[in-house]
């Protein structure tokens, strides 16, 4: 098997170059969603800012569910649960997935692999499926995809942290894989400088936005 080059980009934070192309954490398919100026300020600019009481409060509840599954969890490896899943249900957590073709990578909450289907789960704090999270969700789902090369439907799922409450659920299909690699590859251009990030122009997302002391772009009340 070729060996594969990696290492940090350096200028970005968070991004690797695997292989020649640059990589970014899936989760910034959220961020994207929410302003692409913030991950310009936190990763391009290299802006720091204290987390919030929610993302510690999310971060506490990720290591219990995880400890909580070990417990009882089987060590495998991946190829072996792949198999084994086409005779049986499993699950896994904090599945690792990474994608070199589109340049993406991230860990997965929780993966239901059945004979006939693989259910893609991600906890989110509450029950909105906002569109941002759900294009986090797909980019999972994608690069699930690429790395199963696996005949078997892929349904996303968000769910609400710390519940079994599945408040949202649809099958990976055309369509989504389509605007899912479109947006990857608006990501992508954003990193090497072809498009530029463009700042929310709503105000109540800059109220909220824990960047908002060290941001210069803020949208104005009024301006939407
Ligand atoms: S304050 Fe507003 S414009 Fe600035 S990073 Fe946050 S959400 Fe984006």
């Amino acid at each position: 098997m070729p060996k594969t080059s990696s290492q940090p980009h350096p200028e970005i934070s968070q991004v690797m170059i695997i292989d020649g192309r640059n990589n970014f954490p899936i989760s910034w398919l959220n961020k994207q969603g929410y302003c692409e100026y913030s991950i310009y300020l936190e990763n391009v600019r290299g802006v720091e800012v204290k987390p919030t009481l929610k993302m510690v409060i999310g971060t506490e509840e990720h290591t219990r569910l995880e400890m909580e599954f070990q417990k009882d969890a089987e060590p495998t490896t991946f190829e072996g649960m792949l198999e084994k899943s086409l005779t049986t249900e499993l699950l896994s957590r904090e599945l690792p997935v990474i994608s070199k073709l589109y340049g993406i990578r991230g860990y997965i909450d929780e993966v239901w692999m059945t004979p006939d289907q693989f259910i893609i789960i991600d906890d989110k704090p509450g029950n909105r499926a906002f569109a941002s999270s759900i294009n986090q969700v797909y980019g999972y789902c994608l690069a699930f995809q690429d790395m199963v090369k696996d005949e078997r439907n892929i349904v996303a799922a968000l769910r609400e942290r710390g519940t079994d409450n599945i408040f949202w659920s649809a099958y990976f299909d055309e369509k989504s894989e389509k605007d899912i690699i479109s947006l990857i590859n608006r990501v992508q251009d954003l990193l090497i400088g072809k498009k530029d990030f463009i700042p929310t122009s709503n105000p109540r997302k800059c109220r909220s936005c824990r960047l908002k002391i060290k941001c210069d772009m803020k949208a104005k009340p009024g301006s939407r």
